[in-house]
C-alpha cells in the first residue's frame, strides 16, 4: 500500500502517519525527518538544507526527489509506505509519478488533511517532538505518557525552531504558493481524497481508516 498524507504544516500529517504505520505495518517516509537527520549528521545534503529549513523555505526539488527515490527501493519499504511531507511541489509529484512507474507501482491513496488556520496555530503552539525518534506529541491533544519525555526513546522532547510563530507564518505562505497546487494536480487525476482533520487524533484516524475501506 502506498499512501500520501498531504496538507499544510501543522495539520497532523506526522501524527496520523505514525498511527497508520503502526496499524498497517508500513514504512513512514517523512522528508522533513530525513532532512533533519542529514542536518544533524552534518552531511553535504544537510549543509545545503539547513538554512532553507531554518527559514521555513523548501529544499530544492532534485534533493528531495533523490532521497525518496533511494529510500523507496529499500527492502523495508517493499510492503508499502506512507509519504509524509512529500511531494510538496508539482515537480516533486511528477518526479514521484515517474519513479513509481519505473518500479511498476501505483499510489493507493492521496489523503488531503484539512483544518482551519486557527487550529493549526493552536496545535503548533503545544507541539513537541523527540529529536531522535521523530515522534510527535502535543501537550493537550496527544500528550506523552511521561511529561516532556518521548514514549519510545525516553529522550527529552523539544520544540522545533521552525514551529515558532514567525517561521510558521512563512511556512503557511510557502504552502499556499508552492504546495497547495499539488492537491489540484492529484484531484485532476482523480486521486485526491479530502479528509476532515479537525477533532481528536483518534477521530481523524477513524476518518482515514474509513476512507481506506470505502
Ligand atoms: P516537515 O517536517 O515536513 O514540516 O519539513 C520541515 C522542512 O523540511 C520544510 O519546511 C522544508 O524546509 C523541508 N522539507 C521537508 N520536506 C520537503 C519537501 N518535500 N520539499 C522541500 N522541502 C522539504
Amino acid at each position: 500500500m502506498i499512501v500520501i498524507l498531504f496538507g499544510p504544516p501543522g495539520v497532523g500529517k506526522g501524527t496520523q502517519a505514525q498511527k497508520l504505520k503502526d496499524d498497517k505495518n508500513l514504512c513512514h517516509l517523512s522528508t522533513g525527518d530525513m532532512l533533519r537527520a542529514a542536518v544533524a549528521a552534518g552531511t553535504e545534503l544537510g549543509k545545503q538544507a539547513k538554512s532553507l529549513m531554518d527559514a521555513g523555505d523548501l529544499v530544492p526539488d532534485e534533493l528531495v526527489i533523490s532521497i525518496i527515490k533511494e529510500r523507496i527501493i529499500e527492502p523495508d519499504c517493499a510492503g508499502g509506505f506512507i509519504l509524509d511531507g512529500f511531494p510538496r511541489t508539482v515537480a516533486q509529484a511528477e518526479g514521484l509519478d515517474k519513479m513509481l512507474k519505473a518500479v511498476d507501482k501505483q499510489l493507493d491513496f492521496v489523503f488531503a488533511l484539512e483544518v482551519d488556520e486557527e487550529e493549526i496555530i493552536d496545535r503548533r503552539a503545544g507541539r513537541m517532538v523527540g529529536a531522535k525518534s521523530g515522534r510527535v506529541y502535543h501537550a493537550v491533544h496527544n500528550p506523552p505518557k511521561v511529561a516532556g519525555k518521548c514514549d519510545e526513546t525516553g529522550e527529552d522532547l523539544i520544540q522545533r525552531d521552525d514551529d515558532k510563530a514567525e517561521v510558521m507564518r512563512h511556512r503557511l505562505k510557502v504552502y499556499q504558493e508552492q504546495t497547495a497546487p499539488v492537491a489540484a494536480w492529484y484531484e485532476a487525476r482523480g486521486k485526491l481524497t479530502r479528509v476532515d482533520g479537525m477533532g481528536s487524533v483518534e477521530e481523524v484516524y477513524g476518518r482515514l481508516s474509513a476512507a481506506m475501506t470505502n
